[in-house]
């Protein structure tokens, strides 16, 4: 397995090789969706979910993993419904989503016995987020576009995903408040 710091976005599309040596899990969400994701990750993340759980915060997995070719047709459904400077500001060109890296999760919530999926209804939830957030490190995962990072992520808050760089990484990220782009600027 090569190394999992490293960026994927606009200047920085998928490194080369690297979906073909992917080790992809397929489960199904509590929603019945089926989601694939890194190996590794979804360990990762599965223990994660089973603490926040222990702390009365239910969490799912909206997407994990998406393909160049279903990042084309997310983008297009978003941009009929919510018009382009939405889409420009939360979903990646195709080929430049950090989702092709099986890395990247997008969690949802389960409030009250209902599935919480879109994100204009998420984002109210702030302390549960911050609870969420506040575990991420010790399972591998950070908050990959931080609010008040947007001018250095160049997207917009998204409390809902995450990344998995691995424990010593994102223990280090989070104690010093450094976004991915940061810290690899800094190694
Ligand atoms: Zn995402």
């Amino acid at each position: 397995m090569k190394s999992r710091l490293f960026l994927v976005d606009r200047e920085h599309p998928l490194p080369e090789g690297w979906e073909e040596q992917l080790d992809l899990v397929i489960f199904r969400n509590s929603l019945g969706d089926e989601i694939r994701i890194d190996h590794e990750t979804f360990d990762a993340y599965e223990r994660l979910r089973a603490s926040l759980a222990r702390d009365g915060v239910l969490v799912d997995v909206d997407s994990a993993y998406r393909s160049v070719a279903e990042q084309r047709a997310l983008r297009e459904r978003f941009l009929k419904k919510y018009g382009e400077a939405y889409t420009e500001a939360f979903v990646g060109l195709p080929g430049t989503s950090e989702h092709h890296t099986g890395m990247a999760v997008d969690l949802f919530l389960i409030v009250e016995g209902r599935a919480v999926v879109l994100n204009e209804e998420l984002v109210l939830f702030t302390d549960l987020w911050k609870r969420i957030h506040s575990q991420l490190p010790d399972f591998g995962f950070i908050l990959r576009y931080p609010e008040g990072k947007e001018s250095i992520t160049n997207t917009g808050y998204e409390p809902w995903h995450i990344r998995y760089v691995g424990e010593k990484a994102a223990r280090e990220m989070s104690s010093k408040g450094l976004t991915l782009e940061e810290y690899l600027k800094a190694m």
